[in-house]
């Protein structure tokens, strides 16, 4: 049977997890909570759950009293041309698997919740750190950012989360939102958990569903080039860990949009291991999937 996608059937507090369509049903379902003063976690996600967004669920659900998913496939941070269209959505395993996790309320909007006909307002993080990597005008570009922070912006404003969950994989991201709190004054505590891996190193991305077989095992060598990278840079030369990680890409027959060193909070290049953490990160077309992909090296 299909959920009912309509009303809420469940309370925070009560097992089953409620699915809420609109801001104002949200607002209702979290006023007693937040007045009895428990805290409240919320893991933004574009759905099409994998075990990486089970573990910001599952971290939510160890340190929050209630947990908030979100499951909305953001039209503003893709592009002309992306694949906002063919993005790959299941809402009723989703909610399954939310519930599995711990996940109290799921709050899945209409586009139209989110932003209506006369929408006018962005939020945007400027400088450098949105426009290297992802954000160069040659990739995604800044406005790919600029849809991130204003769609996180709305859910912080719609949930007042006391904390926030968000994955290293997605480290530019989450560089990009903690400036985004830092410069708004968001009382949003925000956790970057680690990146989530298949058994052999693909680093999980709802995004893997476009690989075919074959494409699959190539893909491996994203990660496989950034354990080069580290073993590299920890031998002495971060530039001969790029070129060991530029091999491991070359022999999958990968040509990477960018694999570069860069310190991971000002996105600045890095040219040596220099007793801060370094963020090594990667994007590549294999097949039909855009992948990234990074590794932190800390000293
Ligand atoms: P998405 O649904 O792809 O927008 O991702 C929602 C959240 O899950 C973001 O904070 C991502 O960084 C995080 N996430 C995605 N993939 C992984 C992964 N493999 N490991 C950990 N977190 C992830």
């Amino acid at each position: 049977m299909k959920p009912d996608l309509s009303t809420v059937d469940t309370l925070p507090g009560t097992p089953g997890v409620s699915l809420l369509r609109a801001k104002s049903a949200l607002r209702a379902a979290l006023a007693e909570p937040r007045r009895e003063g428990r805290t409240i976690g919320l893991v933004p996600t574009m759905g099409y759950l994998h075990d990486g967004h089970l573990s910001l669920l599952r971290a939510a659900r160890g340190e929050c009293d209630v947990v908030v998913m979100s499951l909305f496939v953001n039209p503003t941070q893709f592009g002309p041309g992306e694949d906002l269209d063919r993005y790959p959505r299941d809402e009723e395993r989703d909610l399954r698997l939310a519930d599995e996790a711990g996940a109290d309320l799921v709050y899945a909007p209409p586009v139209e919740e989110v932003y209506p006909h006369d929408f006018s307002t962005a939020v945007e993080v400027g400088g450098s750190l949105t426009s290297v990597l992802d954000g160069d005008a040659a990739r995604r570009g800044p406005s790919h950012f600029r849809g991130v922070t204003t769609v996180v912006a709305k859910l912080f404003n719609a949930v007042q989360p006391d904390v926030a969950y968000f994955g290293q994989k997605d480290a530019q991201q989450a560089a990009v939102i903690r400036r985004m709190v830092r410069d708004l004054d968001f009382p949003v505590n925000v956790e970057v958990l680690p990146t989530v891996r298949e058994p052999d190193g693909l680093a999980m991305s709802s995004r893997n569903a476009y690989l075919d077989p074959e494409d699959r095992e190539r893909a491996v060598a994203l990660s496989r080039a950034l354990r080069a990278a580290e073993e590299g840079a920890r031998a002495g030369s971060l530039a001969a860990g790029l070129d060991a990680a530029h091999r491991e890409l070359d022999a999958a027959g990968i040509e990477p949009e960018y694999l570069e060193a860069r310190d991971p909070e000002l996105m600045e290049p890095v040219a040596e291991l220099n007793g801060r953490p370094v963020l090594v990160a990667v994007a590549a077309r294999v097949g039909g999937a855009r992948l990234i992909d990074n590794v932190l090296i800390r000293p």
